[in-house]
């Protein structure tokens, strides 16, 4: 049996090392414990965008993520660790009058509520965005959000959380967990077995399959969603992009593009994204997801027609029923969180992980967590 520690995290993801980096602040003994390598789940495939006007309008998601910008904004001093973080323009194209008078409403509540937000109609959009094709739109929704290189955040806490003393342990996945009178007594790697007072489970989609070691579920689904690099773009273009459609196009299919994108510090864009409906777990882009994110692209900026796509791939991408985070004690057990299905992760995260760590150790959190709860799944069914 390895040391007892105060807490064992499993999964090696931004959520994971995040809470990792919080809880050895507070002088917790702490270890994480990684299948692969750090991020390399679906953080570091992710766009790194640190988004500000497409979440939930909620008290709770609205505070974290003004404070999580606010706390994203001196990070990377904080941990020591550069990660490209820079605020952006966002614009959330609009196709239908029916999400103009949405994001119309949408616009006025974030705005109250500390996150400026305003519609600007086609000819504004199309100064703003010389390049991009505005046939068939309305205008869109702008405000600004951050962006970062996302395997550096994951990266940054990691190293931030092991000068802290946390042992942090990639290619060590969890192959077992032993429960028992309503604890989980033992966490099994191939080659150790662990136990520790509280043990957090924060394995994005894969969360479900360590839970079932344990007899226990959580109704964390996932997609299948797959983005592409191109080289360096030719063209100026000044802003994120998105579709305010963008939920709208994936629900219920099986299959289904909205396309979204950003630059990246040295000019290529990073184009998400494909999705695809499934229970299994893979990686990997299609030709199919590539060649439709690709027709998407292009038909808001034609321009880009001689520009190579560089690399593509395709990670799961992990939600729950009523698309809120799962955050809190799994309801019958003395010793066990979840964490994980943020809907905005990286905006999110820099506050909720200081609060979940504290949670962990017996702090009540600053702000009622109960809309993330697991045992609202309980209580549903
Ligand atoms: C294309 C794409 C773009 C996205 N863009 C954004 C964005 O711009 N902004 C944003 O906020 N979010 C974005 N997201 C979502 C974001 O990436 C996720 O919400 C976030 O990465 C989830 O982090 P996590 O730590 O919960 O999961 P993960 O990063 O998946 O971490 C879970 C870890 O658990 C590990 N694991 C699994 N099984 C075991 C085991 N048995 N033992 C030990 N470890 C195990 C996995 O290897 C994995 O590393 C995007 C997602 C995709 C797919």
């Amino acid at each position: 049996m390895s040391p007892t520690y105060d807490v064992i995290i499993i999964g090696g993801g931004m959520i994971g090392l995040s809470t990792a980096y919080h809880l050895a602040r507070r002088g917790a003994r702490t270890v994480l414990l990684e299948a692969g390598e750090l991020g390399g789940g679906t953080s570091a495939a992710c766009s790194g965008r640190a988004q500000t006007i497409e979440g939930h309008l909620d008290p709770l998601n609205l505070y974290l993520v003004r404070a999580g910008l606010e706390r994203l904004s001196t990070l990377e001093d904080e941990l020591g660790h550069a990660f490209s973080w820079r605020m952006v323009g966002y614009f959330c194209l609009i196709p239908s009058p029916h999400l103009w008078d949405t994001w119309t409403q949408r616009a006025r509540i974030l705005s109250e509520n500390g996150i400026p937000t305003v519609m600007v109609d086609r000819e504004e959009l199309q100064r703003a965005e010389p390049l991009l094709n505005t046939a068939g739109l309305l205008g869109a929704a702008y405000g600004q959000e951050g962006l970062l290189n996302p395997f550096h955040f994951c990266w940054a806490y990691a190293q931030a959380a092991r000068r802290l003393g946390a042992d942090i342990r990639a290619g060590t996945p969890v192959v077992g967990m032993k429960a028992a009178g309503g604890r989980v007594v033992s966490v099994e790697t191939p080659a150790e077995r662990f136990s520790a007072g509280q043990v957090m489970v924060a394995a994005g989609a894969w969360t479900p399959k360590l839970l079932a070691m344990i007899g226990e579920t959580v109704p964390i689904h996932f997609t299948h969603a797959e983005a592409f690099i191109t080289e360096r773009v030719p063209l100026a273009l000044r802003n994120t992009i998105g579709m305010a459609d963008f939920y709208e196009q994936i629900h219920g299919k099986q299959r289904a593009v909205s396309v979204g994108f950003s630059v990246e510090p040295d000019g290529a864009l990073l184009v998400t994204e494909a999705v695809t409906r499934t229970d299994t777990i893979r990686r990997g882009c299609s030709v199919w997801g590539v060649a439709g994110m690709a027709a998407h692209l292009l038909a808001l900026y034609p321009g880009l027609r001689k520009v190579r796509v560089l690399r593509g791939w395709g990670v799961p991408t992990a939600f729950t029923p009523d698309d809120e985070p799962v955050v809190g004690p799994m309801p019958g057990w003395e010793n066990l969180f979840v964490y994980g299905a943020c809907l905005e992760t990286i905006p999110t995260i820099p506050v909720l992980s200081d609060w979940v760590a504290g949670m962990m150790l017996g702090e009540e959190p600053p702000m009622d967590l109960s809309l993330y709860s697991p045992a609202r799944f309980a209580r549903a069914a």
